[in-house]
């Protein structure tokens, strides 16, 4: 089987349009037809060469994937023609971390576009441990509208669940753009009042309609300033004054700081975005404020089931916050993703 693919050669550099065989996936593998793959901030780290991805280039980019499983491999026969979403982070099923329930965390995870060729192609081989199938689409949707739940949505899920965020919760979430935004969908779709703060309102604005009971645009604000807004907000809202779960989703230090002034009594602060970025913060807070912290990293492939039935039950809004754009436009996509003048998710398709 023929594939074309675009392929990074080394960072920094335009990426080369290859046409080569697909070799036969092992036995436990698939090969998917691309329908749609997302082009995420982590793509733009690997290109620019500020991240160095796992396996060497030559490699193919591009980790959220939905397509259509077009071959398998002798143990992975029964997704032949299933339509799938392909999990950002592959665990190895066997190590201790896997063992323990946490396999969102295996060291020895594969992750396409990074450890192995990924989805800026018309197919991508795939292990079948990776994949979550779509039995539905939601009306309006194409199978490629799926792709970031691969990742942008997931990876909130996860963090909303270890919150173990509920009914009439407080939710903040710190930064809405690609992850954030489905972190405020996520926790509203469990029955919390969700307060979203960004610095940018052209993000904020779509969300009032899709999980967002309030916003907070903080361009100027201090972090003490922020969160006396929240205060405000929770207030009016009737919601509670202690126990809010909040979700740093930008993945910046000034949303990190931001996000931890809102640490309160009995708060649980989830770190969900990246940044190498260091600040400077109180820890004891944490102590004084017998509040949680923790940090989360991807979503096991288990959770994947759920985060498509959200978005299937319309509980989670894709559309307003993605675009396709033809897979032959992948240089000046990619430019545009870099500028961020158009703050929704763009889904190449093949
Ligand atoms: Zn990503
Ligand atoms: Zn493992």
């Amino acid at each position: 089987m023929e594939r074309h693919a675009w392929r990074m050669d080394e960072p920094q550099q335009p990426l080369t349009r290859v046409e080569d065989a697909i070799p036969e996936p092992d036995a436990d593998e698939t090969v998917v037809a691309v329908a749609g793959c997302g082009i995420c901030h982590t793509d733009l780290g690997f290109l620019d060469g500020h991240v160095a991805t796992r396996k060497e280039p030559p490699l193919v980019l591009g980790h959220e994937i939905a397509g259509t499983v077009v071959a398998a491999g002798a143990d992975a026969t029964a997704w032949n023609g299933k339509q799938v979403v392909v999990a950002a982070v592959i665990p190895c099923g066997e190590c201790d971390l896997c063992g323990t329930g946490r396999g969102n965390a295996c060291s020895r995870q594969v992750m396409p576009g990074n450890d192995r060729d990924g989805g800026f192609a018309s197919h991508v081989i795939v292990p079948a441990a990776g994949l979550a199938e779509v039995s539905e689409l939601p009306t309006g949707y194409e199978l490629a509208d799926l792709a970031v739940v691969a990742d942008a949505v997931t990876t909130p899920l996860q963090a909303v669940r270890r919150a173990g965020v509920d009914e009439g919760d407080l939710v903040a979430v710190v930064g809405t753009g690609g992850v954030g935004t489905y972190a405020v969908q996520v926790a509203a779709a469990s029955g919390a009042r969700v307060i979203a703060i960004d610095i940018d309102p052209a993000r904020l604005e779509p969300l009032t309609a899709h999980g967002a009971a309030a916003v907070v645009d903080a361009s100027g604000l201090s972090p003490r300033e922020v969160r006396d807004r929240v205060r405000e907000h929770a207030s009016s809202l009737g919601a509670p004054r202690i126990g809010w779960k909040i979700f740093e989703c930008s993945g910046t230090a000034a949303g990190q700081e931001t996000a931890f002034g809102l640490v309160g009594p009995t708060a649980t602060l989830a770190i969900v975005g990246f940044t190498r970025a260091k600040v400077h913060l109180r820890l004891s807070n944490l102590m004084a404020f017998d509040a949680d912290a923790f940090g989360s990293w991807g979503c096991p492939p288990e959770r994947y089931a759920e985060a498509i039935d959200l978005v299937t039950s319309g509980a989670v809004t894709l559309l307003p916050f993605t675009r396709r754009v033809d897979m032959t436009e992948i240089a000046s996509a990619l430019d545009e993703a870099r500028a961020g003048s158009d703050p929704r998710r763009i889904i190449l398709t093949p």
